[in-house]
């Protein structure tokens, strides 16, 4: 069997991965938080998750892995999106967790076995809170209940921080009802206009971290294989996640192996609002970008290096999958090349990978097809992009233009229709033998319109 190696967060070192069960290897990873279109930062973590997890299933088999993938639907800057826009919460919600579906579906990504909205899992939330409480390890304080961070002596050790240096680093919020700045908050009130639960420390909801923490213990059980989500979430999250986990339930481990995408980047710098190069996976496909193309862009850099976004890299992409899917176009798949398997399973090696696929694409066809579509490319679902660009009639139509050419000696009209069909994206190759059209990198039949 293969052996997969991964780099662990936890021991900062590349470990084989041995999972608890191989009957039933356990993945949870951070999902969104769900107020608005899924920005193409976001799909960093979908598309690198999404190959471990068909890593996995390759090597234990296809319902030996749980794939666990949370939706945040409580959050304040939800509840900020309902007052400004007077819409009830759960709209916004279904609506976002709708996009977000059709968005990561456009980039071949498999969804996962389960998907837990936090507002579903509230109850489960208050029983773990009860717990810590019940143990010490967090307190009540005029509404809300704080976990004492003091209580639990390995906290830091992920990120490999000190308690001490934290409180220096970090801008913790000093509120009055925290015995200690480090103090996070598990549950605290909501007023009359805010969503709320019962609980035993009146009307309410739920911090962040604890969501994690109570849906991974319900779905996977107090010890689980893998856990994941961006480097951002290092700190404070999955401490937090950690500390409420270890505390409520010592007889677990949480999560034996921690995996951390770093952050994309967009030409070299940081993609934000005030940049102005900020965009969402939905403003790519909308500009007629395929999906496919997003995720060879995505998948070519190494999850554990910052990845960097560039129109060179799409157009590289685009290319290369319009080549790929004209040598596969009727091809039957065969076996998944192992050694493309093997380099996957070193750290998922996603670039060393598709370099294979480059290597394979010269060679047997169904070896190809097979090994391209386990890396989720090439499907007919993704296809569309690339399928019946039929340009025989702009051929025929330019091949009698310049023929009309040849008499009157008059180009002019011969140079404008080339020029017409290179804006679209189309490779135009004149010879005595004929006119041949092939569509080329950022092809788009919409501007052949009116040709
Ligand atoms: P959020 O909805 O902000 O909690 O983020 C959802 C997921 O996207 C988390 O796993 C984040 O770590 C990840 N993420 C957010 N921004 C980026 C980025 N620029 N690059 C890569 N991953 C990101
Ligand atoms: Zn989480």
């Amino acid at each position: 069997m293969t052996t997969i190696r991964l780099h662990n967060t936890k021991s900062r070192k590349k470990e084989d991965f041995v999972p608890i069960d191989p009957q039933n290897v356990r993945m949870y990873v951070c999902g969104p938080t769900v107020y608005d279109r899924a920005h193409l930062g976001n799909a960093r973590p979908v598309l690198v998750f999404d190959i471990l997890y068909r890593l996995l299933r390759h090597v234990y088999g296809e319902n030996s892995v749980t794939y666990v993938r949370n939706f945040t639907d409580v959050d304040d800057k939800i509840n900020a999106r309902a007052a400004a826009t007077g819409r009830p919460i759960r709209d916004i919600t279904d609506e976002t967790i709708g996009w977000y579906h059709d968005d990561m579906d456009s980039l071949g990504a498999m969804r996962p076995d389960q998907e837990p909205r936090a507002t579903e899992w509230i109850g489960a939330m208050i029983t773990m809170i009860e717990e810590l409480i019940a143990k010490g390890h967090a307190y009540e304080k005029e509404g809300h209940v704080l976990f004492r961070v003091r209580s639990y002596e390995n906290y830091g050790a992920l990120s490999g921080r000190s308690v001490d240096d934290m409180i220096a680093g970090a801008r913790v919020e000093v509120a009055p009802f925290k015995e200690d700045p480090m103090d996070f908050v598990l549950w605290k009130p909501s007023d009359v206009k805010t969503p709320g639960w019962g609980s035993p420390w009146g009307y309410g909801r739920p911090g962040w971290h604890i969501e994690c923490s109570a849906m991974s213990y319900e779905l996977l059980g107090a010890s689980f294989d893998i856990h994941g989500g961006g480097n951002d979430l290092q700190f404070p999250h999955h401490e937090n996640e950690i500390a409420q986990s270890c505390c409520a339930h010592p007889e677990g481990g949480f999560a034996n192996y921690w995996l951390h995408n770093e952050m994309l980047q967009v030409e070299g710098k940081k993609m934000s609002k005030s940049l102005g190069n900020f965009f969402t996976v939905r403003d790519l496909l909308e500009q007629g970008i395929p999906g496919e193309v997003v995720r060879l862009v995505m998948l070519g850099t190494h999850y554990g290096k910052p990845m960097d976004w560039t129109e060179k890299k799409r157009a590289e992409a685009e290319q290369t999958l319009r080549n790929w899917r004209n040598l596969t176009a009727d091809v039957v798949a065969g076996e998944v090349d192992p050694e493309l398997v093997d380099t996957l399973a070193d750290d998922l090696n996603t670039a060393g990978a598709i370099a294979r696929l480059h290597v394979l694409a010269k060679g047997d066809a169904a070896t190809f097809k097979a090994s391209a579509l386990f890396m989720g490319f090439l499907t007919d679902e993704l296809g569309e992009w690339a399928a019946g660009v039929d340009l025989t009639a702009y051929a025929d139509k330019l091949a009698a233009i310049r023929a009309e050419a040849m008499e009157t000696k008059d180009f002019s009209a011969v140079d404008a229709m080339k020029k017409a069909l290179m804006d679209a994206g189309v490779e135009v190759r004149m010879s005595k033998a004929g006119v041949e059209l092939l569509p080329g990198a950022g092809f788009d039949a919409a501007k052949l319109e009116g040709l």
